[in-house]
């Protein structure tokens, strides 16, 4: 059956166009993907969603988010979409050997971030290691933490973070950042921020019940190893927006996220809509993306009105 709408991704971005569009009468189908509810799925608490004045943990949020958006008639299903086409209207969206179609797509696939690709890190991921200082600095008041990469991301939340942290480390496997002049300065008059360079981590001890307890670290030029504690990690080592399947289809900017009309969710193709971090690289909140969910939607809806009237 062709739908309305489908929507494809489910953090607070694809969940809210979801409550929109189903309460708008559009009977939105959802594929929730890889990750069902997103990237809070790997936070603990959450203290800056507002209306939780004493926070709530990601993975609860994202399933409120899920049973609003049901009650309004949105089918959310687990599935993973595995390709698409986007060259004419009806859409057509495939979850492996199953095929769909629909007159409009709201793309809130999101954006991942890049991590190391170690076991400790994946293990320890949202207790004690985390990749979003916003998100988690402030669980780390007067405390010794770590930051991993030379970016200007890495710069932003190693600043950010010594507004709780009493110590911030960054480790950038080059003797040079990549970040920007300004944001280098940021840190160096930092006092709280002390760099140490040609180092990359190795690893990270801890366990899920007490944190992290610390890292080993590699001096890249000499290849020694050395241990020192403390008691967060946080990776900026970049994101990379989840547009792979869109590439063919949709102007993407240089970074790969999905270009959109100023103030507007609309992409390069009429009918389909981007929300929340695919076509974000600066703001990246849960409040962001559930507000352009939402406007995913609200256009989703305007866009339908003028096909049926047509
Ligand atoms: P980025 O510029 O790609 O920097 C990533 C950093 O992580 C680099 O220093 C890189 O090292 C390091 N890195 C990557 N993979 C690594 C690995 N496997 N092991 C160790 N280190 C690794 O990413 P970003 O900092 O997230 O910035 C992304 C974009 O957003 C940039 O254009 C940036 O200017 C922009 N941004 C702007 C602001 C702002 O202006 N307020 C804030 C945040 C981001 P190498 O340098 O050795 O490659």
């Amino acid at each position: 059956m062709n739908r309305k709408v489908i929507i494809i991704g489910s953090g607070p971005a694809g969940l809210t166009a979801a409550t929109y569009a189903a309460r708008a009468n559009l009977q939105p189908l959802v594929f929730e993907g890889a990750q069902p509810g997103g990237q809070l799925t790997i936070t603990t608490d959450v203290e800056n969603y507002p209306g939780f004045p004493n926070g709530i943990m990601g993975p609860d949020l994202m399933d409120k988010f899920r049973e609003q958006a049901k009650r309004f008639g949105a089918e959310c299903y687990f599935k993973h979409v595995t390709k698409v086409n986007l060259d004419s209207n009806p859409f057509k969206i495939w979850v492996g050997d199953e095929t769909y179609t629909a007159d409009s797509i709201i793309i809130a696939t999101g954006a991942t971030a890049r991590l190391l690709g170690l076991e400790s890190e994946k293990e320890l991921m949202g207790h004690g290691v985390s990749a979003c200082a916003t998100c988690d600095g402030f669980f780390f008041k007067d405390k010794k933490v770590f930051v991993v990469g030379g970016g200007d991301s890495a710069m932003e939340e190693a600043n950010f973070l010594t507004k709780f942290a009493s110590d911030v480390q960054i480790i950038h496997r080059r003797a040079e950042l990549r970040a920007s002049k300004i944001m280098q300065d940021r840190v160096i008059n930092n006092p709280k921020v002390n760099i140490q360079w040609n180092t990359t981590l190795k690893d990270i001890d801890g366990n899920v019940n007490d944190g992290v307890s610390a890292v080993v670290l590699r001096d890249t030029i000499s290849g020694d190893l050395r241990t020192e504690e403390c008691d967060g990690v946080f990776l900026a080592i970049g994101h990379t927006p989840n547009t792979e399947l869109f590439d063919n289809f949709l102007d993407l900017d240089d970074k790969k996220y999905i270009r959109t009309d100023n103030d507007s969710t609309k992409t390069s193709v009429s009918g389909i809509f981007a929300c929340g971090d695919v076509q974000d690289s600066i703001y990246r909140q849960a409040i962001t993306a559930a507000g352009s969910g939402c406007m995913a939607a609200i256009d989703a809806e305007r866009f339908l009105e003028i096909m049926e009237s047509s």
